[in-house]
């Protein structure tokens, strides 16, 4: 089994169900007492996320790219990235390390390819939602990508930081996003992506009527099968 380097604490609640599904995934295919070889580092979001806020990516690639070098020496064979905003960094991590990135948009485009669909909607951070690293990774795998209009945007941005990384779960922003989402399925998209790993905690098959493509169990699975040679 080769050993994977996590990238995790943005937030912990979403590394929690990455460390679960690794290891289940582990166990689906191998048995036993079997469990995932991996290094985690883990970062305060609270400094990521005011970066993140100030538009200081400079530092936020900085404090990635250290993230990298300590599990390279710690001996992974790969990176994986546990959330989609902080893809963002890896062009300045691939400068830095010379380890392959598991990249998250990529396994989930093979899994939207695989249902036999091309034209899914993006929910994620604001910065996820309106920037190039995940949708244009997704488009280059021939995917038609749609996003929320501006107010929905900023909803989905606002629940993900004030709620969802403080582990807190609330009907009403459930509501929303089910409310989103139906907008997203009446504006053609056959399937939606929840792009930003603590939207799982929130939603499930059932607040949508299209399938749901949740990127935490979609990357957790592709870094167990990387670790057992695909
Ligand atoms: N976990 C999130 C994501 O998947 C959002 C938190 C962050 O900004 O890193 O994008």
């Amino acid at each position: 089994m080769r050993t994977v380097g996590l990238i995790g604490g943005m937030s912990w609640e979403s590394t929690l169900p990455y460390y679960r599904l690794v290891n289940e995934r582990v166990r689906e295919r191998l048995g036993g007492l079997h469990s995932s070889k991996l290094v985690l580092h883990s970062v305060d979001f609270a400094e990521l996320e005011a970066m993140q806020r100030t538009g200081d990516w400079e530092a936020a690639d900085a404090l990635m790219v250290d993230a990298a070098r300590r599990l390279q020496a710690a001996g992974a064979g790969a990176l994986a990235i546990c959330a989609n905003t902080m893809h963002r960094s890896v062009p300045a991590i691939e400068a830095a390390v010379a380890l392959p990135v598991l990249h998250i948009a990529d396994a989930t485009a093979r899994a939207i390819r695989e249902a036999g669909l091309s034209r899914v909607a993006l929910l994620g951070t604001r910065f996820t939602m309106e920037g190039p690293f995940v949708s244009e990774r997704l488009r280059a795998a021939g995917l038609d990508v749609i996003v929320p209009g501006d107010d929905e945007r900023a909803d989905v941005h606002r629940i993900i930081y004030d709620e969802l990384c403080r582990g807190r779960i609330v009907d009403a922003s459930r509501e929303r996003y089910r409310a989103v989402m139906a907008a997203l399925a009446a504006r053609g998209a056959q399937g939606i992506v929840l792009g930003c790993t603590e939207i799982g905690l929130l939603v499930g098959a059932d607040d949508a009527p299209v399938p749901l493509f949740d990127t935490t169990a979609i990357h957790a699975r592709a870094i167990a099968d990387w670790q057992l040679g695909a």
